[in-house]
């Protein structure tokens, strides 16, 4: 019989493996199953397994064991971005198949680490990109495809979201930072509108939160006169909107990169204004499908150890640019592949669940991307 479901270890219980990644498994029956649960957190992980009927569940360092137990085939990483790397490196070791919430790592060479592993062990590895599977954003990718809005020149982009004092995203030793949290949505929107990568980057930082800057302002310069800008923060009240331009229109999206509201397009073109709403579905559950399709018939994710690269290496730049006052080129990067609507995958909303010891970016009840 051929292998038909994927058991998946969810690694780290936080705010998003609870509120997001462990029900999307409901709606992933078709090849995708919770087999175990790894957490530094006993109470997390005798309630955690009872509630969603987890056959088993480790500490850290219970880990190895874990990933030789035969019963899990996939690891969902949901850990502070300084860890995904050596739990995605173990785990391709292991002969298990890697989902890495994003950012995958904190420098190039963590990334090329993490890909050389995958690679040697033949085993598949993917970037937890939600929006490459959430029709707002790919319809937005094919309009400035398409030549609908003319030859696409300018996109511009607002992402800002609070974050309280001593979480994982305002200190440095978990890998904090605006632009590791939040600016990569805006770096991905732009990178993924333009179908290209940027040549030359400048930022400015503003503001301090804890142990990382609060605000950050960035350019980025594309191939053929091409400018997208974009500020991130986690210093005021929520904004979350990007805006292409190009010659004969522009497409506004706002909300542009949340999971828990629907997503809304204001399309100009010649003057016409044309508006769309995308009701909020379940983003996550396309991500366990997809990949798990990606392990099952053999072929690489779209959102590959390319495409976490490709972010990291720029994010790395604008803070050499934010640091020194100066623009940084950036080497030529080529990107084999680009999302596309046929990746579009749909799954209804889920509640959002009682958590147990965690807590949102934003304080107790918020939501964050
Ligand atoms: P949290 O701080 O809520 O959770 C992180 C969890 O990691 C902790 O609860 C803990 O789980 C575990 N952990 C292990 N070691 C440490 C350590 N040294 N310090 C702190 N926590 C540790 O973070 P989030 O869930 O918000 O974010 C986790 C990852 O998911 C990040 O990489 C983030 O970028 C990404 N993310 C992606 C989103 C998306 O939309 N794709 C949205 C939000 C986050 P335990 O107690 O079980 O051991």
């Amino acid at each position: 019989m051929p292998k038909r479901l994927i058991r998946y270890a969810v690694v780290g219980l936080g705010h998003i493996a609870q509120v997001a990644v462990l029900p999307a498994f409901g709606n992933a029956r078709r090849n995708s199953r919770l087999a175990a649960i790894v957490s530094g957190d006993p109470v997390k992980r005798e309630q955690v397994q009872k509630k969603y009927a987890v056959p088993n569940a480790y500490a850290y360092d219970e880990y190895d064991r874990c990933l030789a137990s035969g019963e899990v085939d996939a690891v969902y990483l949901a850990l502070p971005n300084h860890l995904h790397c050596d739990y995605a490196e173990r785990a391709a070791r292991a002969g298990v198949h890697v989902l890495c919430e994003k950012p995958m790592a904190l420098d190039e060479a963590q990334c090329e680490r993490m890909a050389a592993a995958a690679r040697a062990a033949g085993v598949k590895l993917m970037v937890a990109y939600r929006l490459h599977f959430e029709r707002a954003n790919l319809e937005a990718i094919e309009t400035a495809r398409s030549g609908r809005i003319g030859e696409p020149r300018l996109f511009n982009s607002t992402f800002v979201t609070p974050v309280v004092p001593g979480n994982i995203r305002v200190r440095r030793e978990t890998g904090g930072g605006v632009l590791w949290d939040v600016g990569i949505y805006c770096i991905n929107a732009a990178r993924g509108l333009f179908r290209d990568e940027p040549i030359e980057v400048g930022a400015a930082t503003a503001g301090r939160l804890d142990e990382v800057e609060e605000s950050v302002s960035c350019w980025m310069r594309f191939p053929n006169e091409r400018l997208a800008s974009f500020t991130a923060s986690f210093g005021a009240a929520k904004v979350s909107s990007y805006r292409i331009a190009g010659t004969k229109g522009d497409l506004a999206v706002d909300p542009a990169y949340e999971y828990a509201k629907p997503l809304k397009h204001r399309l100009t073109i010649d003057g016409e204004v044309r508006e769309r709403r995308f009701a909020k579905r379940d983003q996550f559950a396309p991500e366990l499908l997809y990949f798990s399709d990606c392990v099952l018939q053999n072929r690489d994710p779209e959102p590959s150890a390319e495409e976490g690269l490709a972010d990291v290496r720029i994010i790395r730049a604008l803070y050499r640019a934010a640091e020194s006052g100066h623009p940084v080129a950036l080497a030529p990067f080529e990107r084999r592949e680009r999302q596309s609507l046929e990746q579009e995958i749909r799954r209804p909303p889920i509640d959002k669940p009682q958590v147990v010891h965690a807590e949102a970016p934003s304080g107790a009840g918020g939501q964050h991307p």
